[in-house]
């Protein structure tokens, strides 16, 4: 007799089917996760829309769970262990990759959720290239599963710092964007130990942010003032060292350039639109005041233990950011509530044994 688990099935654009299929079975070097929770990300909106196409039917990416059986020559792991996936697959073999920065694989990675099945399922099969690059990673026992999946979105809020890590401390951060990813820049600039403004375009998100307790030192509501005049204002018009844009629009890129400051850092972190991505900016602005842009994409192994470690050590509390959960069969409804701004959610979980 077969073992069958349920799984969401992105069928078409804007449809899920939750069939009941067979459960996966450990080939060699293999691991099955039964997956506790699996969170609702913005690129699952975009795949859900039909704006990002997948080559798998199952998605989800932030997956925690726990180990269920394992292939043969799986060393390191045991059965029954709670474990965090880290999604990015490289190629192993390039320069990148050995370095340990299998986001930039040169060979384009694979990723979980993506071209490998995902986490909206009851069990999620982990392929053997990922289990050797270590891909499965244990997690703390104290730590809840839920938490376990704001791993994945705060390393890649990570990576979006590598760049600046290499230079000295901050003074001020201005993160544009009060979504989850812009919430988690503010968690990390604070980290960093810098001072930190959060500007969104509605009130609502900042109100709730400052809800939750969000450690923002100064919040801008820009539908009430201009968001670069009140940054200088803030900076005795020196402007902001670092600029995260984490919201994904033009406007936000071209005012990030003239709120910086002279040498500022500044990252490109959300993309923008795949048929709508060219920005007119003032390119004086980045050669006159030597600003550095950076993009970021994904994250790597490094990232991932550290975005555990701060979380399992407490130090940066993501209890507060999840705000819903669901069971498997309402995931179009969760994928709606990200979209839904007047629903307040922040991160939407989807437990797929509820
Ligand atoms: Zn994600
Ligand atoms: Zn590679």
């Amino acid at each position: 007799m077969p073992m069958k688990m349920k799984a969401a099935f992105l069928v078409d654009k804007e449809r899920f089917e939750i069939r009941e299929i067979e459960r996966p079975k450990c080939g060699p070097g293999e691991v099955l996760v039964r997956v506790k929770a699996c969170a609702v990300c913005g690129t699952d909106l975009r795949i859900f829309r039909g704006e990002k196409k997948i080559e798998v039917p199952i998605t989800g990416h932030e997956i925690s769970g726990v180990i269920e059986e394992m292939g043969d020559g799986v060393s390191g792991l045991s059965i029954g262990d709670k474990v965090a996936i880290e999604t990015v697959v490289g190629c192993g073999k390039c320069d990148a990759c050995r370095r340990g920065e299998e986001n930039r694989c040169r060979r384009k990675y694979k990723a979980i959720g993506y071209q490998y099945n995902g986490g909206f399922a009851q069990f999620t099969l982990i392929p053997k290239e990922a289990v050797s690059q270590g891909c499965v990673i244990k997690m703390p026992g104290h730590l809840s599963f839920e938490e376990a999946t704001i791993v994945e979105p705060f390393s890649c809020v990570i990576n979006g710092w590598y760049p600046f890590r290499k230079r000295e401390l901050r003074f001020t951060t201005v993160v544009i964007g009060a979504g989850i990813i812009g919430m988690l820049h503010v968690e990390y600039a604070k980290q960093m130990g810098s001072r930190v403004i959060l500007v969104n375009r509605t009130s609502p998100r900042l109100i709730l942010a400052q809800n939750i307790g969000l450690p923002a030192d100064e919040f801008i509501d820009a539908s009430k003032c201009d968001p670069v005049k009140k940054v200088r204002e803030l900076t005795d018009g020196l402007g902001a060292d670092v600029v995260i844009c984490a919201a994904s629009s033009k406007n936000i890129q071209r005012e990030a350039l003239e709120m910086a400051a002279v040498d500022a850092d500044i990252s490109f972190f959300a993309g923008l639109p795949k048929d709508d991505s060219n920005v007119l900016l003032d390119s004086n602005l980045i050669h006159y005041n030597e600003l550095h842009i950076h993009g970021s994409n994904a994250s790597n192994r490094k990232q991932y233990l550290e975005a555990l470690d701060l979380i399992a050590s407490g130090k940066v509390n993501v209890k507060k950011f999840i705000t819903h959960k669901f069971p498997l069969e309402r995931i179009a409804e969760a994928i709606n509530y990200l979209e839904d701004r007047s629903l307040n959610a922040i991160k939407v979980i989807i437990d797929p044994w509820m």
